[in-house]
């Protein structure tokens, strides 16, 4: 088989899934699948689906449009900010985006208007993190200017934590969001549908029961995809982690010293490395680098083996303690979220499909 290529289990996504709407079900939570860490795989969000998510987030049209060609019909809510530059394309392709901005909001109104159909969307706030949102006391003044548009439809608020800054969900910035929401519904006479109040890193949160009554929506990426959640990397109980598995080839093996001979300067990327001796070891290289995927993010599948390094089609592995692989065997990594992503996004490396 060519490589290097990505083995996707389905089964295990679809089992991830469950168990994940499962445990938010217990508490009222409904899931959003977010298939971005995958390119908007369709096969993915399938899995997604039959694992009960209600609907599939995804940050890029291209791929919206990918999975809409596929016969993904639940509703999709796009997680980036919509851009101005494609006002017509977001409310063709997404039935819900996550939105901050008056001069966005105003044009995918009148995009809309222009379709005949009503654009929903979710106002983001930001309690922290400094990523997208409004900052709480701008809300009521934006919710004053859009209320009356047409063509959209305000269903729910929105925060997005720890993605950016590792800011921490507590019950007590939850309890923020739902105040808003209360203080939004007295003001305007609205019903607002959706809290969403967290990603993969609202896990801790929910399982020790403090999540505020009324947060009833999670967006969840990495937890479906890798079994983790995203405050401590901890692993989410009961799912696997093991749904993806980067395998590369070895192209070369040779025993060498551990120290380079002569001065040492910048390596390919500008960096200047420092390289303990440990003596003479059993080198391979493995024919996929930093265009394939994320080195850092790799967890060689066999403990004994050591990533040392890589440079943009090479990867060393020190292989001292597997002595029996050989040229043309294959090694195999778990990977980690910027891993998956840049793995997925290559396209030097297959998808291939269990
Ligand atoms: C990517 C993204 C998510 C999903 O995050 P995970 O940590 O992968 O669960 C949720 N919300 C927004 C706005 C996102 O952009």
């Amino acid at each position: 088989m060519k490589t290097p290529y990505i083995k996707i289990d389905i089964s295990k996504i679809q089992h991830n899934a469950r168990t994940i709407v499962n445990q938010c079900k217990e508490y009222g939570v409904s899931v959003t699948g977010v298939t971005k860490g995958t390119l908007g795989m369709p096969e993915v969000a399938q899995a997604m689906i039959r694992g009960g998510v209600e609907w599939i987030g995804e940050s890029r049209l291209d791929n919206i449009e990918g999975l809409r060609k596929s016969n993904i019909h639940v509703p999709i809510l796009l997680m980036r900010s919509p851009h101005m530059s494609e006002i017509e394309r977001v409310v063709s392709v997404a039935d819900y985006s996550l939105n901050s901005e008056y001069e966005v909001i105003r044009a995918l109104s009148e995009a809309s208007l222009k379709k005949g159909t009503i654009h929903k969307i979710i106002i983001m706030v930001d309690l922290g993190d400094l990523r997208e949102g409004v900052w709480p006391d701008e809300l009521i003044p934006l919710v004053k200017e859009i209320i009356s548009m047409r063509g959209i439809q305000i269903v729910g608020l929105g925060t997005n934590l720890t993605d950016l800054n590792g800011t921490i969900p507590t019950y007590e910035n939850n309890k923020q969001l739902v105040d808003l929401v209360e203080e939004v519904e007295d003001k305007f006479m609205i019903k607002l549908q959706y809290l969403s109040g967290g990603n993969s890193s609202s896990f801790k949160l929910l399982s020790s029961g403090k999540l505020p009554d009324r947060i009833n929506h999670f967006r969840i990426g990495e937890g479906i995809l890798l079994g983790r959640e995203t405050v401590g990397r901890e692993l989410w109980h009961g799912t696997y982690q093991d749904a993806f598995t980067l395998c590369a080839e070895i192209i070369e093996k040779k025993s060498k010293p551990s120290l380079p001979v002569g001065e040492i300067g910048q390596d390919a990327f500008g960096n200047t490395p420092t390289i303990e001796d440990r003596g003479i070891m059993t080198r391979a290289i493995l024919n996929m680098g930093r265009q394939d995927t994320n080195i850092d993010g790799l967890i060689p599948s066999q403990s004994k083996i050591k990533v040392i390094g890589a440079t943009s089609d090479h990867t060393l592995v020190d292989m001292t303690q597997i002595p029996d692989k050989n040229i043309g065997d294959i090694v195999s990594f778990d990977l980690n979220y910027a891993a998956l992503l840049t793995s997925m996004t290559s396209p030097f490396v297959r998808k291939v499909i269990l």
